[in-house]
């Protein structure tokens, strides 16, 4: 089997991966708040974990690994965003508009993380759905002395745990305090302290408990979700290194002093930040973008993912033009290669030995350079075709060059729900109803089913002379919709 070297945060020295069971290897990232947009930065931890993910099934089995990132849809912008559209005249109750701008934010988060062509985690928990757990664990830290309730609040003791206490990050609890801007409090006994249950006011939402009716605090969410579906101690935790300090290092004094365990996750891995031409994203330099913003102007979720992965996870990234224009030119090129060719059943071994090195997925990217030009130096008729199908199997391995229509139709970014076997992707540009061309797809699935293959085929090719691509797949038929059409064009088709 192959063996894995990730980068450990925890002893900072890169480590050979030994799974505490290989036959469930379990791996959580830290997931989203849920109250806006996912920006560019949000969509480099998706990514770089979505290889991981994908890596680590290649290695033990698909079965054999599950991977939890949960959503926090606790937290006061969403409540503040709420309460602006109830101030708004918006009707329901605040707890419904919550509720609304929860379900509402993520939906668009996992319509974008597909166009970036991730795998859905096994489990995506909601905090709203664990509250009962984070109560058992805080009551399990008060009676254990690592915490204390204090007008309402309770809050996580560090002294009670101060030997350990800041080693993730590598920082004393005395150092700390000196350089830190910590939320002072009259109720703390020590600065750093932090909130595991607050009380909500009336027009907040909350939850009853034995201290007040309140909510919980960020950290206790990712320790009582990992807690239920990962259990006491697992493989990996994964997130951004702006989560390391206070966020991951609260999680691990909370899980390892309730479940009494030495680490809440033996690996724990961190990627860098992004940037923007050279400079920090921000609203005020007018470089801040969503995924969103960059899918709708016409950039494929391919291409993000593309320039997301030509640098090293533990690496600062920047986003720039130009690799934008280079990615897309690349993956033009593969994809041309690659054409209907089916994957091989196994990547390019170069290609999985970069990866097992820590992740090294620009060094897989130079492997796939490698074997593109190899096959482009040869004449098309002299390509064997496993050199290609292992091209593809090995691009697949890092999320590239898949088959699915949401990957697959560049120029789109929309996708309807699929009606009677018929999906339809149409170009974010389309905005005429797209019933007729269901219509026309469908009589043109009933031509092939009558074996009318003639009519069929002539159908296709008027079609397409319009921007419209019929493709019949297993589940029905695939209809892409490349550009704007006219309808009145398109009924005389008919
Ligand atoms: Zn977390």
């Amino acid at each position: 089997m192959t063996t894995l070297t990730l980068y450990n945060t925890r002893t900072r020295a890169k480590e050979a991966f030994q799974p505490i069971n290989p036959e469930n290897v379990r791996m959580y990232v830290c997931g989203p708040t849920v109250y806006d947009r996912a920006h560019l930065g949000n969509a480099r931890p998706v990514i770089v974990f979505d290889v991981l993910f994908r890596l680590l099934r290649h290695v033990y089995g698909p079965e054999h690994v599950t991977y939890v990132r949960n959503f926090t849809d606790v937290d006061d912008k969403i409540n503040a965003e709420a309460q602006r559209r109830k101030d708004a005249g918006a009707p329901g109750t605040l707890e419904e508009l919550i509720r609304e701008r929860s379900d509402e934010t993520i939906a668009w988060y996992l319509e974008d993380t597909k166009a970036l062509g991730t795998l859905e985690p096994d489990h995506m928990p909601r905090a709203t759905e664990y509250i009962a757990q984070m109560v058992a664990m805080i009551e399990t830290l008060i009676a254990q002395g690592h915490a204390y309730v204090a007008e309402g609040h309770v809050l996580f003791a560090v002294d009670s745990w101060k030997e350990d206490y800041g080693r993730l990050s590598g920082r004393s609890v005395d150092d700390m305090i000196a350089g830190a801007r910590v939320e002072v409090a009259p109720y703390k006994r020590n600065p750093m302290d932090f909130v595991l249950w607050k009380p909500s006011g009336e027009d907040l939402p909350g939850w009853d408990s034995p201290w007040s009716r309140g909510r919980p605090g960020w950290h206790i969410e990712c320790s009582a979700m990992a807690k239920e579906l990962l259990g006491d101690t697992f493989d990996i935790h994964g997130g951004g290194n702006d989560l390391m300090f206070p966020h991951h290092e609260n999680e691990i004094a909370q899980s390892c002093c309730a479940n009494e365990t030495e680490a809440m996750a033996n690996v724990w891995m961190h990627n860098e930040m992004l940037q923007v031409e050279g400079r920090k994203m921000s609203k005020s330099l007018g470089n801040f973008f969503t995924v969103r913003d960059l899918l709708d102007q016409g950039v494929p979720g391919e291409v993000i993912r593309f320039v997301m992965l030509s640098t090293h996870y533990r690496k600062p990234m920047d986003w720039t033009e130009k690799k934008r224009a280079e990615a897309e030119k690349t993956l033009r090129r593969w994809r041309g290669l690659a054409a209907d060719i089916e994957p091989a059943a196994s990547p390019a071994p170069a290609v999985i030995d970069a990866l097992s090195d820590d992740l090294n997925v620009p060094g897989a990217i130079a492997a796939l350079h490698g074997m593109a030009r190899e096959i482009e130096s040869r004449r098309r008729d002299e390509v064997p075709t496993g050199a290609v199908a292992t091209f593809v199997a090995s691009a697949q391995v890092l999320g590239l060059l898949e088959k699915s229509a949401v990957m697959g139709g560049w120029a789109q970014t929309k996708l309807e729900t699929p009606q009677d076997g018929i999906l339809i992707v149409a170009d974010i540009r389309v905005t005429q109803s797209l019933d007729g061309i269901r219509r026309l797809a469908k009589v043109w699935r009933e031509m092939r089913s009558n074996k009318d293959f003639l009519s069929a085929d002539d159908l296709k090719i008027r079609l397409a002379e319009h921007g419209v691509e019929l493709k019949a797949t297993t589940e029905g038929v695939e209809v892409f919709v490349a550009r704007p059409f006219d309808p009145a064009a398109l009924e005389a088709l008919r």
